[in-house]
């Protein structure tokens, strides 16, 4: 069956098509729209302004996506330009300037990229990158761009050092505070559930920033005291407790809103002497905001490492329990066998007996043996022996195993359709532990359903197989709720369930077995709109694997 393999092709490339062009809208018009807001205190007309957060973005995107995506900055540059500034220079000097910017960005951000900076910043040592790369790049970025700007006769040899200073300072700020808030992975989940936990410390933040703030305004606004220091405190308070994501979006609005409140007052100071304690204040949240996550991270992995901990011994201790368990019932489903087995004999030769009781004795005797031949699996699993290995029609075992189970769904209402694909062929494998892995999937797919509230939509299941290669792919479709978002990550681990009586070792001794024959299994979302798990099994038997 194909539709395995290809129906997922062409529909991705689209999503990341579109996606794509998403991007690239939704960046042009945050550059353009920031390069619009931050127009402020001009030098001569010129774009050198002592704010940037437009670079920020630019930033953002080239770490986030490489330098393959410097072109669109030059393009966010050149379109910028035109639209923001007074009087844009001529087009050859602006082409010059966006193409010279995009370049040393895009060169700072693939020389950031080898040290790991694509990812959100976690640790001092990255902060100190991620300052040093950028203070470095935003200075040959102003160097350059005022030396365009005077090759273009746009500004004299006396604007130089100025114009050099303020245009470096704009740019460093905007990367500093923007930047590290762009390139956030917040789990929005996790996020409310921090805010849920303790809404106090929220509000006191809040409080704390707003006085800072406003002080530092009040300060400023009275022209001659330039103290900044209020900011300092609730910003340090704020990156201890939230690590870099609390620090620089504190960062971000701390300077968005003392930048508009000086901006919106006429005769408060320049915002230019306003930037360097701003670039203080974002270079001193991102190092302490970078320990902090550094250490959440350490306890978290600390935390981890105990719950696997945890987990293989529980995993141990139920290996234990099953070798012990299938020793100690051995010996009477051996003696239950041969009881039944006399009985059958015995009732034959019996006058007058009940013709359905020589019937039922042998279905017993039948149910035992494949209880003790399940035992006898199971020990010598948890001894390390390996499987039994015989050619087997995989979807045969898998319509015997639903037919066991015809009777639960029957109640459930659920419907069950097997595909067979014409040329699925025969596999080495061991029946029994595909048995207990294919019972063990559509067990949880009826559980699945009645989890589900009555009537929420058609109950299907679909078995299909399919060739693939040296191997063959069987997959288990639901049209159930899906996997529950607690259980997701840690699937496959032992002792993960979302069911109140759930032990949590299904899934986990099904790709267990599967891998010990050179199989797999994982959990895909469902066409149908529930889970969908993938058996992997080789046609040849592989030498077995080691677990
Ligand atoms: P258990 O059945 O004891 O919970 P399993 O290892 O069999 O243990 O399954 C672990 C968890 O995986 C289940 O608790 C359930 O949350 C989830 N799960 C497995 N199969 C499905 C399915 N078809 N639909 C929804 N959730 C599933």
């Amino acid at each position: 069956m194909n539709e395995i393999s290809t129906s997922a092709i062409n529909p991705w490339q689209r999503v990341r098509a579109s996606r794509t062009a998403l991007l690239a809208t939704g960046y042009l018009a945050l550059y353009v729209l920031l390069d619009w807001a931050s127009y402020v205190e001009p030098l001569r007309n010129t774009n050198i302004t002592p704010w940037n957060p437009n670079t920020g973005v630019v930033m953002a995107l080239l770490l986030a996506r490489g330098a393959r995506w410097a072109p669109l900055v030059a393009l966010g540059d050149f379109v910028g330009e035109i639209l923001t500034d007074r009087t844009p220079p001529p087009w050859r000097v602006l082409v010059l300037s966006s193409v010279f910017l995009a370049c040393v960005y895009a060169l700072a951000a693939w020389l950031l990229r080898r040290r790991g900076l694509e990812r959100p910043i976690g640790s001092p040592k990255s902060a100190a990158w991620f300052v040093g790369g950028t203070a470095l790049a935003s200075g040959i970025a102003a160097v350059g761009y005022v030396g365009i700007m005077v090759s273009g006769g746009e500004l004299t040899h006396a604007d130089g050092a100025a114009a050099v200073a303020r245009y470096w300072i704009g740019e460093f700020n905007g990367i500093i505070a923007l930047t590290p808030v762009l390139g956030l992975r917040i789990n929005p989940r996790t996020a409310w559930e921090t805010v849920r936990r303790s809404p106090r410390d929220l509000v006191m933040h809040t409080v704390g920033a707003v006085s800072g703030v406003s002080l530092a305004f009040a300060l400023a606004a009275a022209r001659d005291v330039r103290l900044f220091y209020p900011l300092f405190a609730p910003v340090t308070w704020i990156a201890l407790r939230y690590g870099v994501a609390g620090a620089m979006i504190s960062v971000s609005l701390v300077q968005a809103a003392l930048v508009a409140a000086l901006e919106l007052t006429p005769g408060s100071i320049p915002l230019f002497d306003v930037q360097f304690p701003l670039l203080s204040l974002g270079v001193t949240a991102l190092f302490l905001g970078a320990l902090a996550t550094q250490r959440d991270s350490t306890l978290r992995q600390m935390r981890d490492q105990d719950a696997v901990l945890q987990r293989s011994l529980r995993f141990a201790v139920a290996g234990q329990l099953a070798s012990a368990l299938t020793h100690e019932l051995n010996q009477p489903m051996t003696a239950l066998i041969s009881y039944v087995r006399s009985s059958e004999i015995m009732s034959e030769g019996q006058p007058g007996a009940d013709p359905r009781l020589a019937g039922t004795l042998r279905k017993a005797g039948e149910e035992a043996a494949r209880a003790a031949d399940v035992l006898r699996r199971l020990r010598s699993f948890y001894r390390g022996q390996g499987a039994r290995l015989e050619p087997t029609d995989a979807l045969a075992v898998c319509a015997h195993v639903a037919e066991a189970l015809q009777d639960r769904m029957r109640r459930n209402r659920v419907e069950c359709a097997l595909r067979d694909a014409a040329d699925l062929p025969q596999i080495m494998i061991d029946r029994t532990q595909l048995e207990i892995v294919v019972h063990n999937l559509l067990v949880n797919s009826l559980d699945a359903f009645a989890a589900m509230p009555a009537g929420a939509g058609p109950r299907r299941i679909e078995i299909t197989g399919q060739p693939h290669g040296a191997e063959i792919l069987i997959a288990v479709d639901d049209s159930g709720p899906g996997i529950d978002a607690s259980v997701t990550e840690k699937l496959f681990e032992p002792f993960v369930t979302s069911k109140i009586s759930g032990m949590g070792l299904g899934l986990s001794l099904s790709r267990t077995l599967l891998r010990h024959q050179g199989g797999d299994l994982w959990c895909e979302p469902s066409r149908l709109g529930g889970a969908r798990f993938v058996i992997r099994l080789p046609i040849q038997a592989e030498s077995q694997t080691e677990l």
